[in-house]
């Protein structure tokens, strides 16, 4: 097995993912949020014939940008992906005992609403799988500058986590898109820099970064929705 800590900045997103492949097994699954760097990873290990599949969460709250893309991205690719809900009885509750929009009142009902929607289907998505790919990039925010192209997932299970964009910057994504003319979702063009849940998620202004559109009433160093705890 190849040492993890071997990967370095002249290795690409291909070099990375057959490494990762390499150290977990043949089962690996990519969280596709439906960013642009997920769609450049899509046709990047379809290129070369990888083998991999394809899981989306639906939080009940995605806006409608991400599903339109979705099924572009299912079509040009004829692929299938495998999406997951919350489970009812939690987001019935939390909708009825705390409201609709209990997650701006406080850092920790925030995290409530990601645990509900998100990190609990993730662990369904991702039982049973030997890694898992994302299209995480260093250059994206503060909480993401000590970011390694493979890592133990030691939250789920000590998965190896496959992060192919580890080294690339947003103008590297978005020139191999636009060669590829790959689908982008139209909240790219309304001023998002990265794509979340509908009420949690905004424009984001010239300077600031990437992910500042994201739980933007929060510090910085908090806004991750507990997919990625490191
Ligand atoms: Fe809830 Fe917002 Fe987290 Fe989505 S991003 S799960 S709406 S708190």
């Amino acid at each position: 097995m190849r040492d993890l800590a071997l990967l370095s900045a002249t290795d690409t997103p291909e070099e990375i993912f057959a490494a990762g492949r390499t150290a977990a097994g043949q089962d690996i699954r990519l969280a596709c949020s439906f960013s642009i760097e997920d769609v450049v990873i899509i046709d990047l290990l379809r290129k070369q014939h990888d083998r991999f599949s394809v899981f989306a969460i639906d939080t009940g709250r995605l806006p409608e940008e991400t599903y339109v893309v979705a099924e572009a991205l299912s079509m040009k690719y004829q692929l299938k992906i495998d999406w997951y809900f919350p489970q009812r009885d939690a987001v019935e509750k939390l909708a009825s005992d705390k409201g609709l929009f209990s997650f701006q009142e406080s850092l920790s009902k925030r995290k409530e609403c990601c645990a509900i929607r998100k990190v609990e289907p993730l662990s369904r998505a991702l039982a049973g799988a030997d890694g898992w790919i994302t299209g995480m990039r260093r250059s994206q925010s503060v909480t993401r500058n000590e970011l390694q192209p493979l890592e133990i997932d030691k939250v789920n299970g000590g998965l190896i986590k496959i992060n192919p964009l580890t080294f690339w910057s947003s103008d590297q994504v978005w020139d191999y898109a636009r060669k590829r003319q790959l689908p982008i979702n139209q909240l790219y063009k309304q001023g998002y820099l990265s794509i979340g849940c509908a009420p949690c998620t905004r424009p984001v202004r010239e300077g600031e970064s990437e992910r500042s559109g994201r739980w933007w009433w929060e510090n910085p160093e908090h806004r991750e929705c507990g997919l990625h705890r490191r």
